[in-house]
C-alpha cells in the first residue's frame, strides 16, 4: 500500500523518497517510524503557528458544512469582508482594499497585473516593463518568474519570459556593486539606488510599470535586510517615474520579523502589498494583495471599476475562514511580543554558535527569519562548491539528527552565497529555541567531518 501511494505521486524530485508524515504537534512533524522533526522553518516559512490549533481546524471545518464554493463574481460571503477587514486595517494607512487569491504566486501575478492595468486604463498605453531585483523570488508562474532573480528557476524557461529588467538588491555585507555602506551613506550615493534611477532612464519611464520587491529578502538571500534607507529611495525614485511600488510580504508578513508588515520598519507605503504563506498559518492555501486607494480609485475613475482578471479559487470560504480564525490566534497568542522575544534570544544564540563554527560566515534578519550564510573560508572569501552543496548536506545532516531548515543559494554569478534559513513557528518556546541551537551545533559538528573527508 504504501509504496503504492507512492509511486503514483509526481513531486519535485522523482529520484527521492522522503519520509512519510503522519501528523504534526505544535513545532513538530512526526513520520510513520514516530519519528520527530523539529519543523526549524516552518514548512516553507508558512506553517507559522505549528500543528494542531484546534482552533483553526474548527473554523474552517464549520466553513465547510455551509458551502462546498462560493464564486467570488456573483456572491459574497461574511468571512471574506471579515478577513479583508482584519488585514485592511493591519496594512498602511491608505492600503484598504485586499484581493484574495490561493497563495504568493498569484498574488504577485495579480499585482503585475493590477499595475498593467491600472496604467494602461489611464492612458499610458506603454507602461508594462516591471522592474525586480537579482536577488528575489516572487514565485513560479510565468510572470512572477519573470520578475524574480531564481536564475536556477529561470532558466530553462528563458524563451518564455517577459523582458522585464532586474536589478541588484542591497546587500551590504558583500555589495554586489563593491561598494562600502559607510561610503554610500556618507557620500549619499546608493548604487543599489543609482541603478534602479539608471535602469528608470535606459528603459524609459513611460515603459514600466512597476518596481517589485521583498522588503527582506527570503530564499534567494537568506534574510538579508536592506539599510533603513533604502526603500524610503525606492519610493521617492517610483512616485517620480509614476512607476507602482509592490512590494513583496509573501514570506515576511503576519508578524514574521516582528511587525505585522516587514515594509513597516522602512516607514513606506507602496502602492501594492502582497502576501501569502502565515496569513493562514499553513493551514489552507491562501494570498492576497492590498491595493492603495489611488489604484482603487484609478480603476472606478477609468476602467469601469472592472479589474480583468481572476481565478476561480479567489477567497474560496474555507481559505478564508482558515485565514481569519489564523489571525485571530495570532492576536490571542500576543505573537509579535513572542517574535521579538524568541528572535532576539535565538540571534543571540547563534551569534555564539558562529564563534564555534566558523562555516557560519554571515548571521542576519529579523525576528524569527534569521539567515545563516555559509562559506568554505570567510576570511579568504571561499565558497563551497558546487553551490548549494553545502546547504542541501548540512539540512540533509539536521534532517538525520530530526530538524528541518530551509537550504538555498544567491542566485547570479558574482555575487554569490550559501544560506540556510530559520524561521520556525511563531509562537516557539525558549526551550524549542534551546533543541534548534544544539541541533544546529550538532550537525555543524558532523557537517565540519563531511567537508575534511
Ligand atoms: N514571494 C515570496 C517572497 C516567496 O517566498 C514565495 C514562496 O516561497 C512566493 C512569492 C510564492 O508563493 P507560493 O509558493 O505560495 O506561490
Amino acid at each position: 500500500m504504501d509504496e503504492i501511494k507512492r509511486d503514483y505521486v509526481f513531486h519535485r524530485d522523482l529520484t527521492k523518497k522522503y519520509p512519510m508524515i503522519t501528523h504534526g504537534e505544535g513545532s513538530y512533524l512526526i513520520d510513520e517510524q514516530g519519528k520527530k522533526y523539529l519543523d526549524g522553518c516552518s514548512g516553507a516559512v508558512a506553517a507559522n503557528l505549528g500543528h494542531g490549533i484546534a482552533q483553526i481546524a474548527e473554523a474552517m471545518a464549520e466553513q465547510a458544512k455551509k458551502a462546498a464554493f462560493v464564486h467570488t463574481l456573483r456572491f459574497e460571503t461574511d468571512v471574506l469582508h471579515k478577513l479583508a477587514g482584519v488585514i485592511g486595517k493591519m496594512a498602511p494607512l491608505h492600503l484598504n482594499k485586499v484581493y484574495f487569491t490561493s497563495g504568493g504566486s498569484e498574488a504577485n501575478e495579480s499585482a503585475l497585473k493590477l499595475a498593467r492595468q491600472y496604467h494602461r486604463d489611464a492612458g499610458k498605453t506603454q507602461k508594462h516593463i516591471v522592474i525586480g531585483r537579482w536577488q528575489s523570488y516572487h514565485g513560479n508562474t510565468i510572470g512572477a518568474l519573470s520578475a524574480g532573480g531564481d536564475v536556477k528557476r529561470r532558466y530553462p524557461y528563458t524563451p518564455n519570459l517577459l523582458h522585464f529588467a532586474h536589478v541588484y538588491s542591497p546587500y551590504c555585507h558583500r555589495c554586489p556593486y563593491n561598494r562600502n555602506q559607510e561610503d554610500c551613506v556618507a557620500n549619499q550615493n546608493w548604487s543599489c539606488v543609482t541603478d534602479i534611477e539608471r535602469t528608470i532612464l535606459e528603459l524609459g519611464p513611460e515603459n514600466i510599470s512597476a518596481f517589485i520587491a521583498e522588503p527582506i529578502v527570503g530564499s534567494q538571500q537568506g534574510a538579508v535586510v536592506p539599510p533603513l534607507d533604502y526603500f524610503k529611495k525606492v519610493r521617492e525614485l517610483c512616485s517620480r517615474y509614476d512607476i507602482l511600488l509592490i512590494i513583496d510580504e509573501v514570506m515576511t508578513g503576519f508578524g514574521r520579523t516582528g511587525t505585522d508588515f516587514a515594509v513597516e520598519q522602512f516607514g513606506i507605503e507602496p502602492d501594492i502589498l502582497t502576501f501569502g504563506k502565515g496569513v493562514s498559518a499553513g493551514y489552507a492555501p491562501l494570498g492576497g494583495m492590498i491595493v492603495h486607494d489611488s489604484l482603487i480609485q484609478g480603476l472606478l475613475e477609468n476602467s469601469s471599476g472592472k479589474f480583468l482578471h481572476g481565478y476561480t479559487y479567489s477567497g474560496h470560504p474555507v481559505s478564508i475562514a482558515a485565514g481569519l480564525a489564523a489571525l485571530d490566534m495570532y492576536e490571542e497568542m500576543n505573537i509579535l511580543q513572542n517574535v521579538e522575544t524568541q528572535g532576539a534570544y535565538l540571534m543571540e544564540c547563534l551569534v555564539a554558535l558562529q564563534r564555534k563554527h566558523p562555516y557560519i560566515s554571515d548571521i542576519r534578519g529579523r525576528g524569527l527569519l534569521i539567515g545563516l550564510e555559509l562559506m568554505k573560508d570567510a576570511n579568504q572569501q571561499i565558497f563551497f562548491e558546487p553551490r548549494e552543496a553545502a546547504s542541501e548536506k548540512l539540512n540533509e545532516i539536521c534532517m538525520e539528527l530530526g530538524g528541518v531548515f530551509y537550504p538555498g543559494s544567491g542566485s547570479i554569478d558574482g555575487h554569490k552565497g550559501e544560506h540556510i534559513i530559520i524561521s520556525p513557528p511563531l509562537n516557539i518556546t525558549k526551550s524549542e529555541v534551546d533543541e534548534i541551537v544544539r541541533l544546529l551545533d550538532h550537525a555543524f559538528s558532523i557537517f565540519y567531518q563531511h567537508i575534511r573527508k
